[in-house]
């Protein structure tokens, strides 16, 4: 995207100040465990280097990314601490693995195999540390905990490569309830109590388990929602308090005043009982609000004011009904954050999608230019 700054009368404002308050209260909530901050998808949509940074600063240790991409971007930033990669790489990406530092998740032989021939290649002395994953139950990625033995054997027997962690995953920590999450726990630990020599990390806690299972915390947790201050669920939400890093704003683009009956965006699905001024806001669904946000009650916020949204988001613009006020073009709205009293969260839009709050931040496109606060 251009960096023309102004331009575009749309913009996500990230507050770094947030996202180390989160950090604190989570290292603060798990210690003596270490905090992986979670910056894949960049960032969860706010922006993976000023959060890698900022998480950094507020004492996580390490940092976790999807992507050897995502990795190699905040190496080039310049970033040095260790990044995890939460799934094994593909095989032909060993070498940039190996080429950038990167702490890659392992969990096949031949996954194994390919990063210690490119570690044998390279000119770095020391090993490549790998952390094995064992599926206890999410059943995504990772080894069965059966073949966890052999494969710790296997890398123990090849040059070039370390074992660094053992981890897994869990599918159900935002679930109070459900005991889910201690049945994985039992099988992981079964696991480890198999291993002699026990590497320096063992890893099993996202967001929810840190926040909610003291079990799963183990000697590290990779905290990704919630360092960006969106707790995992409601249940959790009352476990911890926690600060939205990420608003999103945009100013009036037009305004007209329309008559009774009149029918507003695609469809005519928005009918005018009485005369009102409708506003459009040049933010749609290519920006990351959803089309249908405008057919499930989706408010906005201007003056401090919420209002509803009108009809469909279209691709590049919505319109909001604001009735007999007076609202110019210019005037701010605010679709995700704070203005006066009022607030509106990716909890409140996720709950009206049938989504997930993670689907909501992590869905403000890159046309949304983000302007950071609180840099340090
Ligand atoms: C994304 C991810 C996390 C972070 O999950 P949150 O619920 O956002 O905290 C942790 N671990 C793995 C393996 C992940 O893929």
């Amino acid at each position: 995207m251009s960096e023309l700054p102004g331009l575009r009368p749309v913009w996500g404002e990230v507050d770094l100040g947030a996202i180390r308050a989160n950090v604190e209260i989570l290292l603060d909530a798990v210690a003596p465990a270490q905090l992986l901050a979670v910056v894949k998808a960049d960032g969860y949509g706010h922006g993976s280097i000023p959060v890698a940074r900022a998480a950094l600063a507020a004492g996580a240790q390490w940092l976790g990314v999807a992507l050897v991409e995502e990795g190699v971007t905040l190496r080039e930033a310049g970033i040095t601490a260790p990044i995890l990669m939460l799934s094994e790489p593909p095989l032909t990406a060993a070498a940039a693995v190996v080429k950038n530092g990167l702490t890659p998740v392992v969990y096949t032989r031949r996954g194994i195999e390919a990063l210690a021939v490119a570690a044998n290649k390279s000119d770095t002395s020391s090993a490549l540390a790998v952390h094995l994953k064992i599926d206890t139950g999410m059943h995504r990625v990772g080894c069965t905990p059966s073949e966890a033995p052999e494969l710790i054997e296997l890398i123990s027997s090849l040059p070039g490569v370390t074992l660094g962690g053992l981890c897994t995953h869990l599918a159900n920590a935002d679930d109070l309830q459900d005991s889910y999450t201690d049945d994985q726990i039992a099988v992981f630990e079964k696991v480890l109590e198999g291993v002699a020599d026990r590497p320096d990390l063992i890893h099993a806690a996202n967001s929810a388990g840190a926040i909610a299972h003291p079990s799963t915390r183990f000697n590290l947790v990779r905290a990704g929602i919630a360092i960006y201050g969106v707790a995992p669920s409601l249940e959790v939400s009352k476990k911890i308090s926690l600060l939205p890093a990420l608003s999103l704003h945009a100013r009036v683009a037009f305004v007209h005043r329309l008559s009774a009956g009149a029918k507003v965006s695609y469809g005519s699905r928005y009918e005018l009982k009485n005369a009102a001024t409708i506003v459009t806001v040049p933010i749609g669904y290519a920006d990351g609000v959803p089309r249908s946000l405008g057919l499930t009650g989706g408010e906005v916020l201007i003056n401090a004011r919420r209002y509803p949204l009108a009809g469909t988001v279209t691709m590049d613009q919505c319109m909001v009904d604001v009735g007999d006020d007076e609202i110019a073009v210019g005037d701010e709205v605010v679709l995700l954050g704070r203005q006066g009293n009022e607030e509106i969260t990716a909890q409140e839009w996720a709950d009206r999608l049938a989504m997930i709050p993670w689907e909501v931040v992590s869905g403000i496109g890159p046309r949304v230019p983000r302007r950071y606060r609180g840099e340090v």
